[in-house]
């Protein structure tokens, strides 16, 4: 099993530490052509603006649109989950529209553009308590009625999964909990195996 980091902008570097944390193999994919070599996607925190454009420029959205067709698992955080979401509001942007949700860029507020939180995540029926990092964040807004909400926060959702689609609005590449990348890992292994 091989997991693919998309490699055009952001901290792509943190998440191969953070997959080489729970044992996987990881690849940097700076073309659509590498798709073919990774059973699953993580799609890095950065600025979705920038990260749209060049995006757009080597031809990933109809490449993630087949990668998503076939079933392979996509995993956003924070930019990657906008790129990812069915509606972007401040303001509106295209978006890939793979996970049912609106979210709403920078929504945090100013004076927390960045901080760190204590919340809560769902495994395995169990609640366990999981340390956040929150870099001007998008908040999610709505959620489908397919989508499961992971992590609340405050009384949001923060991280959520519909079928091989997981996102986070916050970065757990930073810090030192495999937690979140164990979970996506279990999603391209229940898919490869
Ligand atoms: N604020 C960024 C955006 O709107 C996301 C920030 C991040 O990925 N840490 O794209």
């Amino acid at each position: 099993m091989k997991i693919g980091v998309l490699a055009l902008q952001g901290d792509f570097a943190l998440h191969r530490q953070a997959l080489e944390r729970v044992g996987v193999e990881s690849l940097e994919v700076r073309k659509p052509e590498a798709l073919t070599a990774v059973d699953g996607l993580i799609i890095p925190g950065g600025e979705s603006t920038t990260l749209l454009k060049l995006m757009d420029a080597w031809g990933f959205v109809p490449a993630l649109e087949r990668f998503h067709g076939k079933g392979k698992p996509l995993f956003g955080t924070c930019a990657g989950l906008i790129v990812l979401a069915k509606e972007v509001l401040n303001p509106q942007q295209f978006s890939l529209g793979l996970i049912d949700m609106t979210v709403e860029r920078n929504a945090y507020g100013r004076q927390k553009e960045s901080f760190e939180a204590e919340g809560e995540i769902a495994l395995d029926g169990e609640k366990r308590a999981i340390r956040m990092v929150f870099i001007r964040a998008p908040r999610i807004l709505r959620v489908g009625e397919t989508v499961e909400p992971l992590v609340i926060y405050r009384g949001e959702c923060a991280m959520a999964r519909q079928g091989n689609v997981l996102v986070s609005a916050f970065h757990p590449e930073l810090g030192d909990d495999p937690t979140v990348h164990g979970v996506f890992t279990r999603m391209v292994a229940g898919r490869s195996s």
